[in-house]
């Protein structure tokens, strides 16, 4: 299988920072095993996935600088690949400059996400806590759908505890979910195998009275 690329990659030999979505294909082949691959295309440039550096390269890309859109998806990148240090045991901060540049995209980040929409408010108040602004982002935690109720009461306990850390979001609900789906799946199998025991005996004691009542019928008959 080829490996899934994000939509901002680079070319791993010239370092040109490219958006796969604006790229056109021009074929596709398994440089590995697909015998039938064009040489040229077995020789083309690999891409590559972005570091923080390239990605901070990106926000000073013209196209980037003009489009609050691409520029909102490359400091989510940011953010996310600094969390990614964390998630990997690392420190959230490699390099002394690094806290300056991870603040400031949080708080660029915020001025872009779209406050109508409950996925990017839950977004804004992550980035509120880690900033340790905790009032602003209870503030945006209340006004998140109901329906996130178990995301909503995690956000502000953590927010109580003064936590800006990276914190898991999975919800219990989520898992009760599959369990109750393993339950009735496990409960319709059962029933599935119950019932065709009965429709079968069922129809072999019909089978078995039709029979009777033929023989019967031919004996009579004699
Ligand atoms: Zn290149």
């Amino acid at each position: 299988m080829l490996p899934e690329f994000p939509n901002l990659t680079k070319c791993k030999k010239c370092d040109t920072i490219l958006w796969l979505s604006e790229m056109k294909a021009i074929g596709t082949c398994d440089v590995w095993w697909d015998e039938e691959c064009k040489s040229e295309w077995k020789n083309a440039d690999r891409a590559d996935f972005l570091d923080i550096t390239d990605l901070f390269r990106a926000l000073e890309m013209d196209n980037v600088k003009n489009d609050k859109d691409k520029e909102k998806d490359v400091r989510l990148q940011i953010w996310w690949t600094f969390n990614d240090r964390v998630r990997e045991g690392e420190k959230l901060f490699a390099q002394e400059k690094d806290e300056v540049l991870w603040k400031q995209n949080c708080q660029m980040l915020i001025k872009l996400l779209d406050t109508k929409d409950d996925n990017q408010k839950i977004m804004t108040a992550e980035l509120y806590r880690n900033l340790g602004e905790f009032k602003k982002s209870i503030k945006v935690i209340n006004s998140i759908d109901k329906e996130y109720n178990w995301l909503i009461k995690k956000l502000t306990a953590e927010c109580k505890k003064r936590n800006t850390l990276l914190i898991e979001l999975n919800s219990d609900t989520d898992e009760e979910v599959e369990n109750f789906d393993e339950k009735a799946g496990g409960f319709g199998r059962d029933t599935i195998i119950i019932a065709t025991i009965i429709i079968v005996g069922l129809i072999s004691l019909i089978i078995f009275f039709v029979f009777r009542r033929i023989s019967k019928k031919r004996r009579d008959n004699k």
